[in-house]
This record gives C-alpha cells, structure tokens and sequence, in this order.
C-alpha cells in the first residue's frame, strides 16, 4: 500500500504539528521523526505555557495558606482534579489522587492495599505483557508477606490466554492487576472482560493505562474498574505527575501510604488522624506546576478529540505495519488482533540497539530495548526489540521517512 492513499484525512495533521515547538528542528542535518511517543509524548505550546504561567503569575504552595497566590494556585491544582474526574468519568475528586506517575500510583496500590487486604498465602494476579513497574511492586509485596504471584500468559501474537484465569483464579486471589495497551506489543486487552471475570470472583482490578489513556477514552464508570494508573507525560502532559483513580469506598478503607503534611487532620504525639480522601494519600508539596499542566494537557487532548486520535494513530499504524511486512528479514513481535500505536519488530541478524543508534543519523527517534517487559522478551526468545511508536502529531511524511530510513540501516547493516 502506498502511503498517500490514506483512505480518509481525519485531521490537518500540519496543523497540529505547530502545536508542538520541539517538533520542528532537525536532527543530524534531517528533519526530526520522532516515533518514541510510548515512552514519553511531545508536549504541546499550551503545555508549556500553562508551566511557565504558573510560576511566572502563581506559584505558591497550595491548601496551607489563606493569601492570594496560595489561593489561586490551590484552585488551578484542584480544577486540574475536576478536569481528570471528568476525562475518565469517575464519580466524584475524591477518587482522583495525584501521584509522580503510573509507576508510583501502582506502587501506592501495592503497599497500602496490599497492607489492608493481603495476607500470608494470598495471591495476586498479573500478566506475562506487564510493564516491570507493574510487576515488581507486587513482587515486593510477596516478598514482604509471603504472598504468591500468578502470572496468566500469552500466546504467540502477544494476546492473553483469558481462559487461563479458571487455573489461576482461586479464594485467595486478592487483586489482578493488568496492563490495558502493552507498551512493547501494542496489544489491546480486553479489560472490559477481565473485570466482568474478576468482580464474578468478588476480585478488584487494577489498569494500567500509561498506554492507553492517551489513544482511547476511559470510562471508570463503565469499566467499573477499581484502579485505574496512568502517567501525565505519555498524554502530552509534564512528567513527575499521574494519576491514581480509586474507588472511594475502597481509598476510604486503605491506610495511608506516606506519612507527613497534608495528609493529616490532626497530630499529636500520643495520636495522628488522617486527613479525608483524596489528601490522605497526597503527603508534602506535590508537583503543582505539573498537575497544572496535566491539565492543560488534557484539555488539549480533548479538543482535538480521542475518537479521532485512535482512528489517525490506527491508520498510521496499519500503513506502517504493512510496510515494514514487506521488508525481508524483518518480523513483526506483538501480532495482535487489536492493537494500537506501537510496531515492534526485530531483524535477522541485526542488533536491535544498532538499527536505533543507525536510524538516528536518519534523523529517526525509535526506541530499542526490552522497553521494561523482559518477561516478553523472554517469551519470544529475543534480546530486545526496535520499537516506533506513533502519535497523532506524526504525519504520512513521518511513516515514509521512517520506512526509506528502516531500509537504508538495514542495507548497511547486513
Ligand atoms: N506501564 C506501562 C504500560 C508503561 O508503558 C509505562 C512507561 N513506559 C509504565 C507503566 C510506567 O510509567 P512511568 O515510568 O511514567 O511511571
């Protein structure tokens, strides 16, 4: 397929590109390609502005103080909180807890859930495609308690074997913690059905979406899922800032996580009370610029829209997957019936580590490695894979210079 038959123009993608500064430079005398969006997004001016408006008009730390610009910066920290409850539709801001990222908010899940609810003998689910962020918190939590960890597998497209869950699942299961899009596969779970198997076992679920919050719309409600992580920097948002959504009856029950100020109501040497939800698990100064610019981030994402986001990044993906298929010697890893955003893919007899450092003089930006998911690798008997990532700010243009830079490396490397 050539990639000017794009079989419909979603949006005016140059448009959008000007909304991204970083974008227009080039890289070893070429124009930047940058397809590295699953590990971290491009941030759009409005992003950037919202950043430095705040510490140039605003910046204060917020809730402790009763003077202006403490007031105005709590309100714009606490608006961001409104924004994220009706992006991912949950119930009510107690339920929105601002953490550094997807990696701290399921830390903060395992640890203090894990303190409230798990116990010698228990066990915990995961799968074989977790990111390692979500599989080494609960590993420590096992450690710690002498839990088990139960992985459910994959097959060989990168797509779990759901039926697995009747061996996996016993009375002892306390919480399956799974990953909505794999970030080295591209994979699509289908967490819809894995809730619906879980709550049929009285199980809460845990969702990862640091790859899919910023592809596809979330809707907790709907999901009815229990947590849900994700991290400010893959939807065009600052990094050190995330999210973690919780059920509030479940947030209510659990103890805090990190002790010191604003989570408290009061403290007093003989007793410490804690502060209602969601500052019970919002101990110090957080990243107030960058839940500032979480905002702004989502705000722009929802302007532009997610249903058009996932149809545009979905036909570069299906152009780029074609092409690449065409390539001798290149075999795809992550085969999936629903996928979105990410082609990994390995060469017969070259170092994935080498086709990145040669696409880079192509001015290329992919991402090589086990992209933290070594157990993949391991399934698939491969040191690391090379990785292009797609967004909806990345053109035809982009797949074109990509594929003709692809060829030109791998000539040379062979
Ligand atoms: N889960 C998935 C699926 C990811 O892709 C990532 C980031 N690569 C993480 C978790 C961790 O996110 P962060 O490093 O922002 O905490």
């Amino acid at each position: 397929m050539e990639s000017n038959i794009i079989n419909e123009k979603i949006f005016d993608v140059e448009k959008i590109r000007n909304d991204f500064p970083i974008l227009h430079q080039l890289v070893h005398k070429k124009p930047l390609c940058y397809l590295d969006n699953a590990a971290s997004t491009q941030k759009p001016k409005i992003v950037i502005d919202s950043i430095n408006d705040f510490y140039s008009t605003t910046n204060s730390n917020i809730h402790r103080g009763v003077h202006f610009l403490s007031e105005k910066a709590t309100q714009k920290y606490e608006n961001t909180r409104t924004t994220v409850k009706n992006f991912i539709n949950a119930k009510s801001e107690k339920e929105i807890i601002f953490t550094s990222g997807t990696t701290a908010s399921i830390n903060l899940v395992a640890q203090s859930f894990g303190k409230k609810y798990v116990n010698e003998d228990d066990e915990i689910i995961v799968t074989y495609m977790e990111h390692h962020s979500n599989i080494v918190p609960w590993q420590i939590l096992c450690e710690e308690k002498n839990v088990n960890l139960r992985v459910l597998p994959i097959n060989n497209n990168g797509e779990l074997i759901l039926e697995k869950f009747n061996e996996l699942i016993t009375e002892r299961t306390k919480l399956i913690s799974v990953v909505h899009v794999s970030n080295s596969l591209g994979t699509i779970n289908p967490i819809e059905e894995i809730i619906k198997i879980a709550h049929q076992n009285n199980i809460p679920v845990l969702v990862d979406a640091a790859q899919s919050i910023q592809h596809t719309s979330i809707d907790v409600q709907k999901l009815d899922c229990d947590f849900l992580a994700y991290s400010g920097h893959k939807i065009y948002g600052p990094t050190g800032v995330g999210v973690l959504f919780g059920k509030e009856k479940l947030l209510d029950e659990m103890p805090p996580f990190m002790g010191g100020g604003d989570m408290i109501a009061k403290v007093t040497f003989d007793e410490t009370t804690y502060n209602e939800l969601p500052y019970k698990f919002e101990a110090g100064t957080g990243n107030i610029a960058g839940v500032i610019g979480l905002g702004a981030a989502i705000d722009y994402v929802k302007s532009i829209g997610l249903e058009k986001i996932h149809k545009h990044e979905n036909q570069l993906l299906e152009i780029a997957t074609q092409k690449v298929s065409e390539i001798k010697g290149l075999k795809i890893i992550g085969t999936a019936k629903e996928k979105t955003s990410v082609l990994s893919f390995i060469v017969e007899n070259i170092h994935p580590h080498d086709i990145g450092t040669f696409m880079d003089f192509e001015g290329v930006a992919i991402r090589t490695g086990h992209h933290c998911t070594q157990p993949v690798m391991d399934f698939f008997k491969i040191p690391a894979t090379s990785r292009a990532s797609f967004s909806f700010y990345n053109s035809l243009e982009d797949i074109d210079q990509f594929i003709i830079a692809l060829k030109k490396t791998i000539e040379a490397l062979s």
